[in-house]
């Protein structure tokens, strides 16, 4: 039998799973738990078909809108993400009992931008056009009021914003090191400006792209685990690829490697985004144990202890 190749398998820590997406995962089980199927759930809960699957063969029904849910008294739950307000009044006035598992990262975000907005000041949010995350925040407060800003381009496209005053915030899962630039610019347009003390991209994101920057240098290739929709997974892939990483890749399962890209690394790093389930991380590491020795290095960066209590609405639940 020809002896495999050796091959370094640089595991990112911390890789995966953040506080707001067990949050998540955790509400649907236990409203599953204390109320029984079904469970509806606007939106994927988490950007990760896995868990999505997962949560399905539990009986969660997801849906994209509350208009696709029939008059119910079983629980409706939305994705940690965060709602424009316009969903929980809707849900109100169908008598659903909604139960809310935004990341509490992301209210936070929701509330700073009220707050400018009591305070009369027009908004900044720096965001990806179409992520429910941003629909969610501009939906905060009437339209108009926050205006979104996507690239260097279009803070020099903005107007003079004369007399008026004016604040940013950003979305939680964006690329550190662009938001930084935007939030230079939008400061040296706009020496008045207030914003958060940095900016709103969360622990979990900057850690992830911490990790893969400092890794990077000894990887011939990176495997960020994580789906297409995910912004924090798709931020992490173009972090490797910036920092010089020859082959970075955003795969969700290992069926999707394609092993001619890796037919010259000898070193190749994994990490994995905040809404994959480290199962899968696994799973990939499993697949090129099959055709590798393979000596797995874990590289820690930062330690995690963020945690985030259920809802109330199922906090007694979880305790009993
Ligand atoms: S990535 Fe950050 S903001 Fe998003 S759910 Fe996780 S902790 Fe919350």
């Amino acid at each position: 039998m020809t002896p495999k190749p050796p091959l370094t398998i640089l595991l990112c820590a911390p890789r995966g799973f953040c506080a707001g997406v067990v949050r998540a995962i955790d509400v649907v089980e236990t409203a599953l738990k204390t109320y029984g199927a079904p469970v509806y759930v606007r939106h994927e809960i988490v950007h990760n078909r896995f868990v999505v699957d997962d949560l399905k063969r539990k009986g969660a029904i997801f849906v994209e809108e509350l208009d696709d849910i029939p008059d119910t008294q079983a629980p409706v739950i939305f994705s940690a993400h965060g709602v424009p307000k316009s969903v929980p009044e809707a849900a109100k006035q169908r008598h659903f009992f909604a139960i809310d598992a935004t990341c509490p990262l992301v209210t936070k975000v929701h509330r700073e931008a009220e707050i400018h907005f009591k305070r009369g000041r027009t908004i900044l949010l720096v965001g990806h056009h179409g992520h429910p995350e941003v629909v969610g925040t501009m939906g905060q407060l009437p339209e108009g009021a926050i205006i979104l800003v996507e690239t260097l381009d279009d803070v020099a496209r903005l107007p003079n914003f004369e007399e008026q005053a004016l604040a940013f915030v950003t979305q939680t899962t964006l690329s550190v090191d662009d938001t930084r630039d935007i939030v230079e610019a939008l400061k040296q347009r706009y020496p008045e400006i207030v914003g958060p003390h940095k900016e709103d991209i969360c622990y979990a994101t900057t850690n992830r792209q911490e990790a893969v920057k400092k890794i990077a240098a000894r990887a011939d290739a990176l495997i960020v685990v994580g789906a297409p929709n995910s912004s924090n997974s798709q931020r992490l892939r173009e972090v490797g690829e910036r920092e010089g990483v020859q082959v970075a890749l955003l795969l969700q399962r290992a069926s999707e490697i394609d092993w001619a890209q890796f037919s010259h690394a000898r070193t190749v790093a994994i990490t994995a985004g905040a809404s994959a389930p480290d199962i899968l991380v696994e799973e990939i590491i499993d697949a090129f144990s099959e055709r590798y020795d393979v000596t797995v290095e874990t590289v820690t960066t930062a330690d995690e202890s963020v945690f985030f209590p259920l809802p109330r609405e199922l906090r007694g639940s979880a305790a009993e």
